[in-house]
């Protein structure tokens, strides 16, 4: 029976195995490597993963759901068509496809697989994504460090056995750089920096403002369809300007277009740069090493193919990075390596730094702008040595105020709803004058991952009362039993059939391009929509092969 291994990503996931000595990927029913990490319930109740699922976000956004990754380990639930999931069950839906597809490019069943997770994430995170793999019948015996993966596969690449490595993994929404040391078989991260709302998804929306100016429009104020169109549009430009140097933003539908060139893209992202400059510039300073003593700069994670994000790095730390493989398929791969090392029962050892807390945690301040966005107030600041323990005081925001929420959140971004939300503890106080009321909060943080928080009303002296909350990774964990049931419920909800798949693949295409277009063109989508329903009625399977490919010329043509 196979290892895999899973590169379980924020916006594409990969399965690799160890053929040989030699990592493969495998690719899913439509032939291609990369899943979008994209689930979406259909009219059936069938759960679709992946390029289907994407085009669904577009067109039936409130049965579909992306980038649950972020927020592994919480207690955020995702509501698809009226279905409740939990962001591990979601990547659970992920995993099952993947090991579906593995099966039938292996002939054999998959039982077990490595996973890769960010280095950053805490004890609770890592438990979610070892409860996904249960809940897709997976069992996870193991979960390895991103960066360590992305170390392993630059060391096999260039026969390097040993070495330090500055892994710089641009992603579609997060940047995470990090230190890695391998030598003598062990792995250790040094340090990892990161800006978890970085990522490629920005350059698409710098493209889509700049297109906005350029033809007088408000970017802010497109309702949610068209700027999904225009986001959509840019994406593609901006890949387009990979392979070539200039191109241009068609939006047909509207009549406007756009010339744009890497030149051009570069003038616009210069905050990105900003931001991307400082997190390198954190890892390393974290590190206490200089960019001379990397022996390699690994590129890692879709963003990193840009040709402005590789010239700027180039630039600014005057060495050219190294390109070891696709950037997307990096860590996919070294994972895929320990999968393999794993079955000849070797080992190579894998260490993230664990004495310092990599993430700001803190609570809730009023916003007197915007009461439902409240902003954070650091109490243990990211980089802080563990175990560590600080207070904070806090007063009440109006007059009369009889209860006070004391929010507890991770993260480093301003307002608290972008930040991960641990919980809360509620204070009951007495009605008094704004700012008289004394709130004692105290946050402590140790090595396993523990966090207690206490907070104590201490406005009348001689009367106080504390409340405590004590986050162990328990809180967020389910019992056996819980697991049993909602393993029997998850069962129910079944994946599409890969039979159907490349059908189901143009249909929903289809349904997206009807909900862009206008006009003749949404008539040509429609008469091959009626096409390939007809032809599937028909059940000939030639029929349908040249109904589809009819389609996907056509819809080809329409997003030309
Ligand atoms: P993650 O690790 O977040 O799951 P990936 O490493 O797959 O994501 O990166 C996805 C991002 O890479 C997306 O923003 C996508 O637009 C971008 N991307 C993928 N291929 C290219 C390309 N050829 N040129 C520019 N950007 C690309
Ligand atoms: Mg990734």
């Amino acid at each position: 029976m196979a290892v895999i291994g899973i590169d379980l990503g924020t916006t594409n996931s990969l399965a690799c195995v160890c053929q040989d000595g030699r990592a493969v990927l495998i690719p899913n029913s439509l032939g291609e490597k990369l899943t979008p990490s994209v689930v979406s319930v259909d009219e059936n109740g069938e759960i679709c993963v992946g390029a289907v699922a994407k085009e669904r976000l577009v067109s039936h956004p409130e049965a579909s759901a992306a980038s649950f990754k972020r927020y592994m380990g919480t207690d955020k639930v995702f509501t698809l068509a009226g279905n409740p999931f939990t962001p591990q069950e979601l990547s659970s839906f992920v995993l099952r496809q993947l090991k579906e597809d593995a099966e039938r490019f292996l002939g054999e069943e998959v039982t077990e697989a490595v996973i890769s997770v960010p280095a950053y994430f805490n004890d609770n995170q890592r438990y979610a994504t070892k409860e996904a793999g249960r809940l897709a019948g997976i069992h996870v015996e193991r979960l390895v460090n991103e960066p360590s993966a992305a170390a392993l596969t630059a060391s096999r690449i260039s026969g390097e056995e040993e070495g330090s490595y500055l892994v710089f993994d641009f992603g579609g929404g997060t940047l995470d750089v990090s230190v890695v040391d391998y030598f003598d078989n062990v792995i250790e991260i040094v340090a990892v920096s990161g800006d978890n709302r970085l990522g490629g998804d920005d350059f698409d929306e710098v493209i889509a403002r700049s297109f906005c100016a350029h033809h007088q429009m408000d970017y802010d104020s497109l309702e949610q369809q068209r700027k999904a169109t225009l986001l959509r549009l840019s994406e593609k430009c901006k890949r387009e300007l990979t392979r070539q140097d200039e191109t241009e933003l068609v939006w047909e539908a509207e009549g406007k277009k756009m010339p744009l060139s890497n030149l051009l893209l570069a003038g616009l992202s210069q905050n990105l740069f900003d931001r991307i400059s400082n997190v390198v510039e954190t890892a390393l300073r974290d590190s206490a090493r200089s960019i001379e003593e990397m022996d390699e700069i690994v590129l890692v994670g879709g963003s990193s193919k840009m040709p402005v994000v590789s010239l700027y790095l180039q630039t600014q730390l005057k060495r050219k990075p190294g390109m070891v493989a696709s950037p997307d398929e990096v860590v996919a791969m070294g994972v895929g390596i320990y999968a393999g090392i794993k079955e000849r029962k070797q080992d190579i050892k894998d260490l993230v730094l664990t004495d310092i807390c990599p993430f700001t945690l803190g609570t809730n301040v009023v916003n007197y702008v915007d009461d439902d966005n409240p902003i954070m107030s650091a109490v243990i600041e990211r980089n802080s040595v563990l175990p560590c323990s600080k207070t904070d005081w806090y007063t009440n925001a109006c007059d009369n105020q009889t209860k006070i929420v004391v929010g507890i959140y991770q993260g480093e971004a301003f307002y608290c709803n972008d930040n991960l939300r641990l919980g809360a503890i509620e204070m009951d106080i007495k009605p008094v004058k704004k700012g008289q009321t004394r709130l004692r909060v105290c946050f402590t943080y140790d090595i396993n991952g523990i966090l207690e928080v206490e907070v104590t009303d201490c406005t009348n002296p001689g009367q106080e009362q504390t409340k405590r909350k004590v986050l162990t990774s328990e809180n967020l964990r389910l019992s056996e039993e819980e697991i049993e049931r909602r393993l029997e419920e998850l069962r129910a909800y079944k994946l599409m059939p890969c039979g159907g798949i490349r059908t189901k693949m143009v249909m929903a295409r289809g349904e997206r391009l009807f909900s862009q277009t206008l006009g003749a063109r949404r008539q040509q989508v429609t008469i091959m929509m009626q096409k390939i329903q007809q032809a599937v009625a028909s059940r000939n399977d030639q029929l349908i092969a040249r109904c589809l490919k009819e389609a996907e010329e056509v819809f080809d043509r329409l997003e030309e």
